[in-house]
């Protein structure tokens, strides 16, 4: 089977009605990867598949936009009754565990290695997942963060994380079938890049050759349609507001 993506949200920096903050369903190979764990993500995940199906979750950095619905998984893994016939695993960065842990008032993250099995990532991490190879890349944002390339009998898959502009994200999104890229900012704050702005999603996009360019984590400061024909300006190619609900297959 072919990667195919389905879009949980997109939402930056907090969840609206209809649209949770970041949050992919990656499927193929065999495998059923949550790529981030945003606020409002966990549930919207349920419409598309019974969450002890999932066969690992993948985590670009710790901001809660991209990784507290890892508490509400926690919740309905150990208390709901949608206990994952092993425990799931987790790749995140360095201090998931810890955080997730802190959350429950618990010192040790023993407890929650019944549900969580927790990978840690860091620059250059490469797994082969089911019949997916995982490849994390470390990018430029305010936290310790990752990129991610999918890639399965064929397809390619890349996507930004949170993240300005880095040649980590060329590397990643080099000939992809689909990016899938943040166009966060309007424009850059004097002496900080942690975000791209819609030009700088399209220049990564046109410098790597990927095939398609879906544009996501849109800031507050922009709207979907004006980041959306800004990157496919400096691209030149095929490029698509990622929306809640739809699967994407490539
Ligand atoms: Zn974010």
């Amino acid at each position: 089977m072919p990667l195919s993506l389905t879009v949980l949200g997109t939402a930056s920096p907090h969840p609206r009605p209809g649209r949770p903050c970041s949050g992919y369903l990656l499927r193929g190979g065999g495998a059923e990867i949550w790529v981030d764990a945003g606020s409002g993500t966990f549930a919207e995940l349920q419409r598309h598949t019974d969450p002890e199906r999932l066969t690992a979750i993948w985590i670009s950095h710790l901001h809660a936009d991209h990784s507290a619905d890892l508490l509400a998984a926690a919740y309905a893994f150990a208390y709901g009754g949608m206990t994952p016939p092993v425990p799931v695993r987790v790749y995140a960065p360095t201090d998931c565990a810890r955080r997730l842990a802190g959350f429950f008032g618990r010192p040790d993250v023993r407890f929650l290695s019944g549900v969580f099995d927790f990978r840690p990532l860091y620059d250059g991490h490469s797994v082969r997942h089911w019949n997916v190879r995982l490849t994390s890349r470390a990018v430029a944002h305010d936290t310790e963060t990752y990129g991610l390339r999918a890639e399965s009998q064929g397809s390619i898959f890349a996507y930004s994380g949170d993240s300005g502009p880095c040649d980590a994200l060329g590397e990643l999104a080099s000939g992809a079938d689909m990016f899938l890229c943040e166009a966060d900012t309007d424009r850059h704050r004097e002496g900080e890049q942690v975000h791209l702005t819609p030009e700088d999603a399209g220049d990564a996009a046109r410098k790597a050759g990927v095939r398609e360019l879906y544009i996501t984590h849109v800031g507050p400061t922009l709207t979907r349609e004006s980041a959306t024909a800004r990157a496919a300006a400096v691209f030149g190619g095929p490029t698509r507001a990622a929306r809640e609900g739809e699967t994407i297959p490539f």
